[in-house]
């Protein structure tokens, strides 16, 4: 029988996925302690996850989850537009609405799913949407799915999402961006778009998976560091999955605007609530977020340190001053055996290769947390110079 062509296709292109030397794998992590993990029994100092305030593992928030759990069970039960929606996701919304200060906010079951929503619900197909081009892969695909037209601007560049937008009719356009790029770490430069979207009336929305409690007064994100509101940013997303240590995601803004998420979102209505511990345990992590000023204060220490010493060491970095720091390392075969030195030295940092970011700006992107210490990212700078001066001397095969 002849073999059929879905597999000839997919085995096609795991074949030239081989032969670019870019095929992804997962790792399995069995125990996490700190930013110490055990990986494929190796212990490993974390420097590529999100949780920048080390909540995740807070007993706190821990406690919150274990105590609603016990409580109201594991699961979310129904979705949130039949039996679903629990006074804990209630609680939690009023928690990140006061937070961010928006008039409401609406609990989503990822920051992709809320992404996904954002842009069905209030773009259709003759509307546009205008994007940075570093924006993350969930806003993309938003617009893909969404069915209406996409237009990217370049990086970071307001005259650019002018030119994109002059065109359009008014009310027919989404200026969306993400507040802390996902791979550079930059900010976008949230007063110039919030000037251009006025005056072009279009619609600013700002993805802060990576912001919200990291950066701003109070770790209120990139659109209160950009001292802007909810005039200027109607709807921002933070996710409940990086910075607040749990799962989910929240979208914020103005209340007309996400009352007409929760009634018309696709991704929002067909989907199952998030278990309440969940958000239990987000709620706690929240609270503990805006209170305690030391893990930001922690974290930009670390930040400082790092790119002290990196530049020091003559290591190659980005303009960026958040928890995201990339070491650019050029080619693919660098940034691979780069990564497999730091591994052997203990530390797991990603190596992030196209397409996720340009061809030849193949990078370590190494991300801090609070749960590091001064002594591990000294540790991990001098890891660093002593992978790159073994590959400058051909000591070590690259990965192919
Ligand atoms: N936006 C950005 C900028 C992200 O980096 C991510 C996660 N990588 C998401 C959205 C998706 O968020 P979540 O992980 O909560 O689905």
């Amino acid at each position: 029988m002849s073999r059929p062509a879905w597999r000839e296709r997919i085995e096609a292109a795991r074949a030239q996925r081989e032969a670019a030397s870019r095929v992804r794998v997962r790792r399995s992590v069995t125990l996490r302690d700190g930013a110490r993990c055990l990986v494929e029994g190796r212990s490993l100092l974390n420097f590529c996850g999100n949780d920048y305030l080390g909540l995740s593992q807070h007993f706190g928030v821990v406690g919150a989850l274990q105590d609603a759990a016990s409580r109201e069970g594991a699961g979310g039960v129904g979705s949130h537009l039949v039996c679903g929606h629990h006074q804990l996701h209630d609680a939690l919304e009023r928690e990140v609405a006061d937070w961010l200060g928006t008039p409401r906010a609406l609990l989503f079951g990822s920051g992709y799913l809320a992404n996904l929503a954002v842009v069905q619900a209030l773009l259709g197909d003759e509307d546009v949407c205008v994007q940075d081009r570093l924006n993350h892969a969930s806003l993309i695909d938003a617009a893909r799915l969404a069915g209406c037209r996409l237009r990217r601007y370049p990086h970071a560049d307001a005259e650019g999402a002018i030119r994109q937008l002059r065109s359009l009719p008014e009310g027919a356009a989404m200026l969306a961006t993400d507040g802390v790029f996902s791979m550079d770490g930059d900010i976008a430069p949230l007063r110039e778009l919030a000037l251009v979207a006025r005056v072009q009336k279009a619609l600013l929305y700002v993805d802060d998976a990576h912001g919200v409690g990291v950066v701003g007064p109070d770790g209120r994100g990139s659109v209160a560091a950009s001292k802007l509101g909810v005039a200027d940013v109607p709807l921002q997303l933070a996710t409940l999955g990086k910075a607040l240590g749990g799962y989910g995601a929240v979208v914020a803004g103005d209340a007309d605007l996400i009352q007409h998420l929760s009634e018309t979102a696709r991704s929002y209505i067909y989907t199952t609530a998030l278990p309440p511990a969940q958000a239990a345990a987000s709620l706690a992590a929240v609270k503990l977020a805006r209170a305690e000023h030391w893990r930001r204060t922690k974290l930009d220490e670390l930040v400082g340190r790092f790119r002290e010493r990196a530049q020091r060491a003559g290591l190659e970095l980005m303009d960026s001053q958040t928890a995201i720091q990339p070491v650019i390392c050029g080619d693919d075969d660098t940034a691979l055996a780069m990564a497999a030195g730091l591994e052997q030295a203990g530390y797991w940092v990603a190596a992030i290769r196209p397409p996720t970011v340009p061809e030849g700006r193949a990078r370590l992107r190494v991300t801090l947390s609070a749960l590091h210490g001064v002594a591990d990212v000294d540790g991990l700078v001098d890891a660093m110079a002593k992978a790159r001066e073994r590959i400058r001397l051909g000591l070590v095969e690259t990965v192919r």
